[in-house]
C-alpha cells in the first residue's frame, strides 16, 4: 500500500537563517526500541535539524545575543571559543548572520568540521590535545583561546563551560518544546553530557513542571562525568572515540546531582546504535546519538519501562561530520570498532 507523508511544518517565510535555531522535530521511533525490548514510547529529538546542524546552535545563539543584549560585545569584536567543532559552527554561522562578529576556535581533533565552517569566516587553528586529561594545559585548544583572549583587542570567550547562557537555552528552550511536544506527558529524557549545558537544562526546564521526570546521562568510558564517581574509576583517562560528550574535567555549568541515573557508554555500542537509528529509522545521526540509545537501553535493562511510559531521547547532530568516521566501515575496522557486537536484547527483529 502506498502512504503519503503529509508534512506539518507550516510553511512560512525567515527573517534570517537565526530563525531556524530551535524548534526541532520530536519524532517516535517505531523500530529500535522495539527490537531492543523496550516498551516505552521513545521520542527522539532532532537536533540536527537546527540551521548549523546540532543542538549547540541553540547555545550559540543565546550567548550571543545576551552577551550583545548586556553591552559585553559589539559588531567587529572577536569571539574565541574552544570547542570540539559543533559550538565553533553555532558561532560562526551566528556570527555571520549578525555581521561583522568573527569567531576562531580551536578544535582538538576535528579537521572536517573545521573546514566546514572556514567560508563563513572564523580563522580556525587546530590544537592537538595529545595530553589527555590536561585540557587545561597551556598548550590545549582550552588554554591557547585563553592566552589570545588576553593578547587580541576586543576579544571575548563567551565560554560555554561556564556561561550560564548554555543551561538556559535549553531550560528556556529545548525542555519547554519538549513539554509542549509531549503535551506533557513525559516520564524520563535522556542525553549525553559534554558540557552538560543540554543535559542540566533540560532537567531544570522539565522538572519544573513535573519533579517526577527522570533524567538519565550517557557519560563515556574515560570521561569523568558521571555520578558516583566509582563509575569513572575503572577506566579513568581511556581514549574514546564518540565525539561531544565526556571531560576530564567537571565544566562548571554540569550539575551533575540534577542527574537522576548516569550510565558510561562504549564506542562500540555508541556508533551501533549510530548506524542502527539510520538504518532502522531513517535518522542520519552523529555518534554521540548512539550513546545516547546505549544509556536509554541500560536504563531499561536496570528498570523497564513500561508502555505507558513516554522516553525522548536527544539526538545531538547529523552524520555529516562523521562521513569519514563511525560511517565508514573502513574506518570502524581500523579502529577494532567493526563489526559491532550485538547486545543480547537486539537479537529480536525489528517490528
Ligand atoms: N553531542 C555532540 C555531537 C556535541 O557536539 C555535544 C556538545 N559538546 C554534545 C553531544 C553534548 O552537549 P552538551 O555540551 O550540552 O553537554
Amino acid at each position: 500500500m502506498s502512504v503519503t507523508t503529509q508534512p506539518v511544518i507550516p510553511p512560512v517565510a525567515l527573517d534570517s537563517i537565526t530563525q531556524h535555531i530551535g524548534n526541532t522535530p520530536l519524532v517516535r521511533l517505531n523500530r529500535l526500541p522495539q527490537s531492543l525490548g523496550i516498551e516505552a514510547t521513545v521520542y527522539a529529538k532532532l537536533e540536527f535539524f537546527n540551521a548549523g546542524g546540532s543542538v549547540k546552535d541553540r547555545i550559540a545563539l543565546r550567548m550571543i545575543e545576551e552577551a550583545e543584549r548586556s553591552g559585553r560585545i559589539k559588531p567587529g569584536d572577536t569571539l574565541i571559543e574552544p570547542t570540539s567543532g559543533n559550538t565553533g559552527i553555532g558561532l560562526a554561522l551566528v556570527g555571520a548572520v549578525k555581521g561583522k562578529l568573527q569567531n576562531h576556535y580551536y578544535p582538538p581533533r576535528e579537521d572536517v568540521r573545521r573546514k566546514g565552517v572556514r567560508p563563513a569566516g572564523p580563522q580556525c587553528d587546530h590544537h592537538p590535545n595529545p595530553q589527555r586529561g590536561r585540557l587545561r594545559f597551556p598548550e590545549s585548544h582550552i588554554g591557547v583561546a585563553r592566552r589570545l583572549e588576553k593578547e587580541l583587542p576586543n576579544a571575548h570567550i563567551l565560554d560555554q563551560y561556564c556561561n550560564l547562557n548554555n543551561p538556559l537555552a535549553h531550560e528556556l528552550g529545548t525542555a519547554q518544546e519538549i513539554w509542549t511536544q509531549t503535551k506533557g506527558e513525559i516520564n524520563a529524557i535522556v542525553a549525553g553530557a559534554g558540557t552538560g549545558g543540554t543535559i542540566t537544562g533540560l532537567a531544570r526546564g522539565l522538572k519544573k513542571h513535573n519533579a517526577n521526570i527522570e533524567v538519565i546521562a550517557a557519560d563515556p568510558f574515560g570521561s569523568i562525568l558521571a555520578l558516583p564517581p566509582t563509575l569513572n574509576e575503572s577506566r579513568v583517562n581511556e581514549p574514546y572515540k564518540v565525539e561531544g560528550i565526556g571531560y576530564d574535567f567537571i565544566p562548571d555549568v554540569l550539575d551533575q546531582k540534577i542527574v537522576d541515573r548516569w550510565y558510561k557508554t562504549e564506542d562500540r555500542e555508541s556508533f551501533q546504535y549510530s548506524r542502527r537509528l539510520i538504518a532502522e529509522e531513517g535518522l542520519l545521526v552523529g555518534g554521540s546519538s548512539g550513546s545516547a540509545i546505549a544509556a536509554l537501553v541500560k536504563a531499561n535493562q536496570e528498570k523497564k519501562f513500561s508502555k505507558d511510559d513516554v522516553v525522548v531521547v536527544i539526538l545531538p547532530d547529523s552524520i555529516r561530520s562523521y562521513l569519514t568516521k563511525f560511517a565508514d566501515d573502513d574506518w570502524l575496522a581500523a579502529n577494532d570498532l567493526f563489526p559491532a557486537a550485538v547486545p543480547a536484547e537486539t537479537n529480536a527483529q525489528a517490528q
